[in-house]
C-alpha cells in the first residue's frame, strides 16, 4: 500500500493523480479522490479499467468510410447491407451518431466530421473530414444529405459551409428541425426530441 501521509504521496500515486487531473472536468481534488478509490477497490477492478483504456486505444480506430469508431476497417453501420445507402447524415462526433442511432428513426448512413469549424479555437475545414465527405457524395448514390451538426453558432456555420460545398451535386441538403433548442447539444437531447428533429428536417 502506498504511503498516504500528509508529507507526500508515493511516486506512483502522485503520477496517477497527475494523469487523472488532466482529464476534462476532473480537478486536482477529484483526481485524488479517484486515485484513492482505485487503491481501495478490488485489484481486478482497477486492472480491468487500465485494460479497457489500453484496448480502446490499441483496437479502436475510425471507420475508413464514415469516421465512426470501430475495431475493423469498416464500422457496423457501413457494413450493414440493410441501411439506406441513399441518405447520408453528417454529425460532428461519434457520440452524436450514437444519440441519433438510439432514437431508432434513421436508417441511412453517416459521416462523422470529427469536430466543427471553430475559427476561435483555430479549427478550420482542413482539420475535419470534409474532403472525404465531398468525395463520398461525388461517388455515392445519395439523394439526401442531412446536416445534423449541433445547433450552436459553430455547428450552424459548419453546416452552412458544407452545404455550400455540396451545392454542385444533385443531392438535397437538409438540416435537422429545431426541436432541439438552439445551443443545446445533440449528445444530451433525449431520443423523442431527436426523433422529432429528424422527422421534421427542412431543406437548407
Ligand atoms: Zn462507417
Amino acid at each position: 500500500m502506498a504511503s498516504q501521509n500528509n508529507s507526500g504521496q508515493s511516486g506512483a500515486v502522485s503520477d496517477l493523480v497527475d494523469h487523472l487531473s488532466r482529464l476534462p472536468g476532473i480537478g486536482r481534488k477529484s483526481a485524488e479522490r479517484l486515485a484513492f478509490h482505485l487503491l481501495r477497490v478490488h485489484e481486478s477492478e482497477a486492472i480491468a479499467l487500465a485494460d479497457a483504456i489500453r484496448r480502446v486505444r490499441q483496437d479502436v480506430r475510425y471507420c475508413e468510410h464514415c469516421f465512426n469508431l470501430c475495431e475493423t476497417t469498416a464500422c457496423q453501420i457501413c457494413s450493414d447491407p440493410n441501411r439506406d445507402a441513399t441518405r447520408l447524415c453528417v454529425v460532428e462526433q461519434p457520440r452524436d451518431l450514437m444519440s441519433l442511432e438510439q432514437s431508432g428513426v434513421y436508417k441511412g448512413l453517416y459521416h462523422v466530421l470529427l469536430g466543427r469549424i471553430a475559427p476561435l479555437d483555430g479549427i478550420g475545414p482542413d482539420q475535419l473530414t470534409i474532403d472525404a465527405l465531398v468525395d463520398r457524395v461525388r461517388t455515392g448514390n445519395f439523394v439526401e444529405v442531412i446536416m445534423a451538426t449541433n445547433p450552436t453558432v459553430e455547428g450552424d456555420g459548419t453546416s452552412l459551409y458544407v452545404s455550400n460545398l455540396l451545392g454542385e451535386f444533385p443531392v438535397q441538403v437538409t438540416r435537422l428541425a429545431r426541436g432541439i433548442t438552439a445551443g443545446s447539444i445533440l449528445e444530451y437531447a433525449n431520443r423523442e426530441v431527436i426523433a422529432d428533429a429528424l422527422t421534421g428536417r427542412q431543406k437548407l
